[in-house]
């Protein structure tokens, strides 16, 4: 079943990536880096491939379980915050985590809960959903998503150019009824 999100959550969400697109002086369709953004919002970001304040067997764990759903967390300290990630994962899958470890930050969400033994914080389902969601449409936002079947994109071209897995893609697709939309503007620039 679908999740409820809290009146207005998506539209906000919509809101946040078209101004910090505007931000970072990109045109709100274009595609987003979250490491730029994470740069942007002074967030640092740590692999945990190279990062030496880890134990040796925490990197080699990952790099040989890569069915593991690891992905990333956040360590904060009052207002200060850092995003770890899992370094080893496939370059696409790495910006939707760090997308949705960014969301969580921007959404303020309570980062002090209890880490489970895979080292994933044990969130409530609903501050999980909204990241989820969240983090999906700064990297796919509507209008970003709707530029792309208007212009009929193909999975490598959605691939290279945004940096997104063609799954994200065709989730946003889903979510943001983009094919109706697309037809309503092309109906509207033929009337
Ligand atoms: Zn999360």
């Amino acid at each position: 079943m679908a999740h409820k999100f809290k009146y207005g959550f998506k539209a906000e969400a919509e809101r946040y990536t078209e101004e910090f697109r505007g931000e970072l002086n990109l045109e709100p369709h274009a595609p987003l880096c979250p490491r730029k953004l994470a740069d942007h919002l002074e967030v640092p970001i740590f692999g945990i491939k190279t990062n030496s304040c880890l134990p040796p067997e925490i990197p080699n764990y990952w790099a040989t379980h890569p069915d593991d759903p690891f992905s990333g967390l956040i360590i904060s300290d009052g207002s200060y915050k850092e995003i770890h990630h899992n370094d080893f994962s496939h370059p696409r899958r790495q910006n939707s985590d760090l997308a949705h470890e960014l969301a969580h930050i921007i959404l303020g969400h309570n980062m002090d809960v209890p880490v489970k033994e895979n080292g994933e914080r044990a969130y409530d389902r609903n501050i999980e959903e909204e990241a989820k969601w969240f983090g999906a449409t700064l990297l796919l936002p509507k209008k970003a998503t709707v530029f792309m079947v208007m212009n009929s994109y193909s999975r490598p071209q959605i691939e290279s150019e945004y940096q997104v897995s063609w799954q994200l893609y065709q989730y946003r697709v889903g979510v943001t009824d983009a094919v109706r939309a697309s037809k309503n503007i092309r109906r509207k620039n033929v009337a």
